[in-house]
């Protein structure tokens, strides 16, 4: 298998994790539980996110670096302690009592991160919505939690009366963007008027490790989100794989393009990055090769957290880099979907970088499986378990099987981050475990040297002749076509063949559908694949179904294409 030796390590600086053999032998997590801040057994995630570095050499160190799209600004830790103390007093002056929820619908503005923090530390559990949902998908996760409160703004407000009437947990109103209180209607908390008269000191409450901190809703990319909740704990994970997989030094500017939103913006956008005390970059803006480059031209981003169909995307406007000076750019990591190797190597042409792929769950609160900076990359795998996790393919009764043969991907369940549960449904969190295994519902292979491929989720992995096909692999030999930016395959019922495979792809700018360029897509994909990966039907289309976190939905192919209800479409784009 091939790897990419990465740079001369006299040119980067030593990786946190330097010897990932010896870790995996040494480390478990109790060792690292000093690595956060303590009260006698209780902690705080928020208080070890910026309090303690308030408290620290980093007090005046810019925590935030918030870029709009017409105007920025900073904040430090000193300034994003005092903001969440002022904001945890107004939710306690409201009556918030531990372990009520508390729920953020904004764009990723400066607000979304103070109100988090606040929140956790009254003790309260937070909750994040993606911004761009509309009323259902409110609806259900406002009416699922029974949160009391929710944050919003003037403009997405609107979208919250639509369903109001029929949250009968859901208080008020917090609106960001009113000056003076000017436009809130009575019932309505001015948050600028209500920080305005708050104090800026606060006892942060003091938490059980097992206590709630934070619920965020899965993506949907299967069927309907779940509501997973996290506790206080998961703080140390995130710290650990941050310092390990995202390789946060002291001086490093980071910056994480995910929507606080969705786990990865709060996992890796907010907590583990500001426990780690590094300045953290927030874009609260569209996606445009060019003004992402002077994202981290501007700030001079070292570390860069994306996600696949970001990359693909850029890798769509092949010159947008060229006018921008990324040298600051030193580690590149992604997640969210398989990562194609063919982007990974396009990540070595464009920024001479390899992205490191990882591989990791709204329900897991942390990473997992990562492609660390001290180990060689294998391009179009997910990489190696995190130290004190163990992961292993196991069959359906939770039997471990050989290496180089797919199952399912299952770890110990007995890491900080873990789900504490699902929200009003134990029933569907008890669904994950099994003889001692967390089942993650992915399918996997280990191989002999013990890396980690991605097969597909359960339910998207096709049996096509008796051989069971994972559509990764096949989207991955479609897209090294340079006609094809991205892929969806699906199996589709077939009386000889059990399931026969369909790709729909996307074409690149410039190209045209014909029966030509089909004859050399399937031609090109003949050399790259086993006969009986071989996709049978093709067909182009202007865009794929996805979620609004990115992720290609390969239900809604197979039920448009089999006629079939699409079921839960609240985290679908447009
Ligand atoms: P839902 O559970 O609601 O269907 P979802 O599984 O997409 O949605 P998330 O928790 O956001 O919700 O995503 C986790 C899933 O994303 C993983 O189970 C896996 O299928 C996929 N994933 C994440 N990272 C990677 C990766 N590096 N390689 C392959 N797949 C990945
Ligand atoms: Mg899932």
């Amino acid at each position: 298998m091939e790897q990419i030796i990465k740079k001369p390590a006299n040119i980067i600086p030593r990786p946190n994790l330097r010897d990932y053999d010896d870790a995996l032998e040494t480390f478990k997590w109790e060792s690292a539980y000093d690595q956060v801040e303590w009260f006698d057994g209780k902690l705080n995630a928020a208080y070890n996110a910026v309090d303690r570095h308030a408290k620290s050499h980093r007090r005046d160190k810019v925590a935030l670096y918030w870029q709009g799209v017409d105007r920025n600004e900073k904040y430090t830790f000193f300034e994003m302690s005092r903001l969440s103390n002022r904001f945890a007093n107004v939710l306690t002056d409201l009556g918030i009592e531990k372990h009520d929820r508390v729920f953020i619908f904004l764009p990723r503005v400066p607000e979304t991160y103070i109100s988090f923090l606040g929140i956790l530390k009254t003790g309260a559990i937070a909750g994040t919505m993606f911004s761009a949902f509309g009323p259902e998908g409110l609806y259900d996760r406002l009416h699922n939690s029974g949160a009391r409160y929710l944050i919003t703004n003037s403009s997405l407000k609107e979208r919250v009366y639509q369903i109001k009437d029929d949250l009968v947990d859901l208080e008020r109103l917090i609106i960001v963007d009113c000056d003076d209180g000017v436009g809130v209607a009575d019932d309505e908390v001015s948050y600028t008027e209500a920080m305005k008269n708050a104090s800026e000191t606060f006892d942060t409450v003091q938490m059980l490790p097992d206590d709630p901190a934070f619920m965020l809703y899965t993506s949907g990319t299967t069927g309907k989100p779940k509501g997973v909740v996290h506790r206080h704990l998961a703080i140390v994970q995130q710290h650990v794989t941050t310092k390990w997989v995202l390789d946060l030094h002291e001086d490093d500017i980071y910056w994480c393009t995910a929507d606080p939103g969705w786990v990865t913006g709060i996992s890796y956008g907010l907590l583990g990055p500001f426990s780690c005390g590094a300045s953290v970059v927030v874009y609260d803006g569209r996606f445009d090769p060019e003004v992402w480059y002077s994202v981290i031209e501007k700030y001079q981003v070292n570390v860069w957290y994306s996600a696949p169909t970001a990359f693909r995307l850029l890798a769509q406007a092949p010159d947008a880099h060229k006018s921008h000076d990324l040298s600051s750019l030193r580690h590149i990591c992604s997640v969210g979907e398989p990562l194609n190797s063919e982007i990974v190597h396009w990540g070595v042409r464009t920024f001479g970088l390899p992205i490191h792929d990882n591989f990791w769950q709204t329900e897991t609160g942390g990473i997992l499986i990562a492609n660390y900076p001290s180990l060689p990359i294998k391009p179009g795998w997910m990489g190696k378990p995190i130290p004190g996790i163990k992961a292993a393919i196991v069959d359906d009764s939770g039997c471990e099987v050989a290496r180089g043969v797919e199952g399912n991907l299952a770890l110990v369940a007995d890491f900080p981050s873990l789900m504490l549960t699902i929200w009003k449904n134990s029933a569907k969190y008890r669904e994950y475990f099994s003889g001692g295994w967390y089942f993650t519902g992915d399918r996997a292979v280990q191989h002999e040297d013990g890396y980690f491929l991605f097969i597909g989720r359960a339910d998207d992995v096709i049996n096509t002749s008796g051989e069971r096909v994972g559509p990764f692999e096949v989207e991955s030999a479609l897209i090294e076509h340079p006609a094809i930016v991205e892929a969806g395959v699906i199996g589709k019922p077939d009386a000889l063949r059990g399931e026969i495979i369909k790709a729909f792809v996307v074409l690149a700018p410039g190209y045209e559908p014909s029966d030509e360029l089909t004859s050399d897509v399937k031609r090109f994909v003949k050399t790259r694949l086993a006969g009986h990966a071989y996709p049978r039907e093709f067909e182009i289309v202007d865009t794929l179904p996805k979620t609004r976190s990115g992720k290609i939905v390969r239900r809604m192919l197979r039920a448009k294409e089999l006629g079939l209800p699409i079921g839960d479409v609240s985290t679908l784009e447009e």
